[in-house]
């Protein structure tokens, strides 16, 4: 190993592994991960795999948001497949009035110029 490199990412995870590739595509070379497991073996492992834009956060919606664009396109620039399956979201709230939709997502959708449809139980019957 180098003796000096410009950056060290700790974790192998989801978050250190993204923080790695985006750094190398921006064209910085001298950066090594350490992983003290193996890869991906921390909660990346167990996430079910959701990625939605259904998120009552703006920041974190503008992370989801860039996600999906990015997964869409990682397999062709990459060669690598990640498995992605685009599809839209389907929130279940089971208490009228659905709160957090009206006070939380909603608004996140609008910033982010997404489009929701609140659906009645009737929609569905
Ligand atoms: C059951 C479950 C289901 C989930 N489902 C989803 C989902 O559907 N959608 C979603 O978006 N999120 C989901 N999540 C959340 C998601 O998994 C985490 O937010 C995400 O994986 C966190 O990534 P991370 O890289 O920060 O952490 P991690 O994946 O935990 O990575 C951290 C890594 O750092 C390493 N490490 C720790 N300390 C050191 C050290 N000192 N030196 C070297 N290496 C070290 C660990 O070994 C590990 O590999 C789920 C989480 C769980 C537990």
């Amino acid at each position: 190993m180098e003796r000096f490199v410009r950056v060290v990412v700790i974790g192998g995870g989801n978050m250190g592994a993204g923080v790695l590739y985006h750094l190398a595509r921006e064209g910085w070379t001298d950066c090594v991960l350490i992983e003290k497991a193996e890869l991906t073996s921390g909660a990346t492992w167990h996430a079910a795999g959701l990625v939605s834009r259904m998120i009552g956060a703006h920041a974190l919606g503008l992370i989801h948001d860039y996600a999906v664009d990015f997964y869409k396109r990682i397999e062709a620039e990459t060669g690598q497949s990640v498995s992605w399956h685009n599809c839209g979201s389907l929130r279940v709230g089971s208490t009228p009035p659905l709160y957090t939709v009206d006070t939380s997502i909603r608004p996140s959708f609008h910033s982010l110029r997404l489009t929701a449809h609140l659906r009645e139980r009737t929609d569905a019957d």
